[in-house]
């Protein structure tokens, strides 16, 4: 998609003024329940026969439709759908795929909920995961392919390392084997990518980072492609009949994949696992999602420029070990493939000290605010092993390069030459008592 379009899109796509009493804003659905009007129309309400009407704000929600629109369309996808968090949205993606139990490929250095969900969660519900150091290694994750695998997970850049997954090749090998590629984008947004376009069955994005970009929500949306053919054997979910899809009596014939076609993916998420297990989207928490997706693109081409300019400073400055941020790998090929507008706005470095150095650096930020949080408008610091990625074993952190001594940077919308300033300070200080 072109950046003019996707421009137009962020504010316009999903909403039609005519639907909402000619309102600008779009308006905050605040109520749990919508009346039925009469019995006839509440027949066709409630079988999904009416579009834009909506009974209940579990099931639908006039304001989280706008929001949920809005992302398919700028993502190229058929649909979406909005829930409570980005971990509702990975476990319900999740079991919407494998809820009969198999296998799911999986790279390990993944968001430290996530991984710790896939390696001691899942396997609970029969869900196993068999995890690779490389995921861009095709003929590892080729040879992991069997007969109950039912997907490949990753993310389209690493956190907090920024390495960039090869997606078309992901796709390529995913559909060789007919099961899905499931990609997590909440890095770099749909400003930055879309996954879709490079053969993404379903996208994942935490709505609490750069997509909402205020710090102000916890919410998660699923991306449904259309493009996946779920009439597999693989997948018997999707062709069983179910009572809810058919007009309130038994036997029923209707299943999700006949009834819905390329939207059975999204259809059979929101109506069997966002309406039964029930982490729903709050109407005044999309409402504020929307406003902050109004101004994606300003911020996030600001926040890279900026991330860029300070990992250069970083790469120079003598108590810095390691600077981890593929934005500024100028040979990366997968920069150049995937990542035209810039990789993102976070990036990690490793102090060259100890911990106590890396304690004191924390200590003395002052425009940098010390939180578990990405995607901000205010710049972020943290110490991702005592915090975000705490639940992974020591053994998997070391073989990612990720110690005590590796800090992560979420870039805001500051001036980069006060954040700049503020490390500089806060890193002499680090350092104050050896001199
Ligand atoms: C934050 C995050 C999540 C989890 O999202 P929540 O909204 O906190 O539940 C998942 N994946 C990635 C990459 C994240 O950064």
């Amino acid at each position: 998609m072109s950046q003019e379009k996707f421009n137009t899109l962020r504010i316009h796509a999903g909403y039609n003024l005519k639907d909402h009493n000619f309102a600008s804003s779009v308006p905050i659905y605040q109520t749990a329940a919508f009346g039925l009007e009469n019995t006839k129309t509440a027949d066709q309400i409630v079988t999904g026969k009416l579009a834009n009407r909506y009974d209940y704000s579990r099931d639908g929600n006039p304001t989280v439709r706008v929001f949920e629109k809005r992302i398919a369309e700028l993502d190229g996808g058929v649909d979406a759908v909005a829930v409570g968090s980005g971990m509702a949205a990975i476990s319900y993606t999740i079991l919407n795929v494998a809820e009969n139990g198999g296998r799911i490929i999986a790279p390990k250095n993944i968001y430290g909920s996530s991984l710790d969900e896939f390696r001691t969660f899942f396997p609970k519900f029969g869900i196993h995961f068999d995890f690779v150091d490389d995921i861009n290694d095709a003929a590892t994750v080729k040879a992991l392919i069997g007969d109950d695998t039912k997907a490949i997970y990753v993310e389209s850049v690493a956190n907090p390392s920024t390495e960039i997954a090869d997606l078309e090749q992901l796709a390529k090998i995913a559909h060789a084997a007919q099961i899905p590629l499931i990609v997590d984008n909440t890095f770099p947004t749909p400003y930055l990518l879309q996954p879709i376009a490079h053969g993404a069955d379903v996208v994942i994005y935490s709505s609490t980072k750069g997509i909402n970009g205020h710090g102000n929500v916890v919410s998660g949306i699923v991306v449904d492609s259309g493009k996946f053919n779920w009439d597999n054997p693989k997948f018997p979910q999707f062709k069983e009949p179910e009572f809810i899809l058919g007009n309130g009596e038994l036997p029923t014939q209707a299943n999700f994949a006949d009834k819905f076609g390329a939207q059975a993916f999204s259809k059979r998420l929101r109506m069997k696992y966002l309406r039964l297990l029930g982490a729903v989207l709050e109407p005044v928490d999309a409402y504020l999602i929307l406003l902050g997706l109004e101004t994606i693109s300003e911020r996030l081409d600001r926040e890279v420029a900026s991330a860029t300019k300070i990992a250069c400073w970083l790469k120079q400055n003598p108590h810095v070990k390691r600077v981890f941020y593929s934005g500024i790998e100028a040979d990366n090929p997968l920069v150049k493939q995937y990542f035209p507008r810039g990789v993102g706005s976070i990036l990690s470095f490793e102090l060259a000290g100890n911990l106590q150095n890396v304690a004191n650096l924390i200590d003395h930020v002052k425009v940098f605010t010390y939180l578990p949080n990405i995607g901000d408008s205010r710049s972020l610091i943290v110490n991702p092993t005592r915090t975000t990625h705490r639940e992974i074993p020591e053994a998997i952190r070391k073989s990612q390069g990720l110690n005590d001594q590796v800090l992560r940077l979420s870039i805001g919308l500051e001036d980069v030459d006060d954040l700049i300033t503020d490390l500089d300070q806060a890193i002499d200080a680090a350092f104050e008592s050896e001199k």
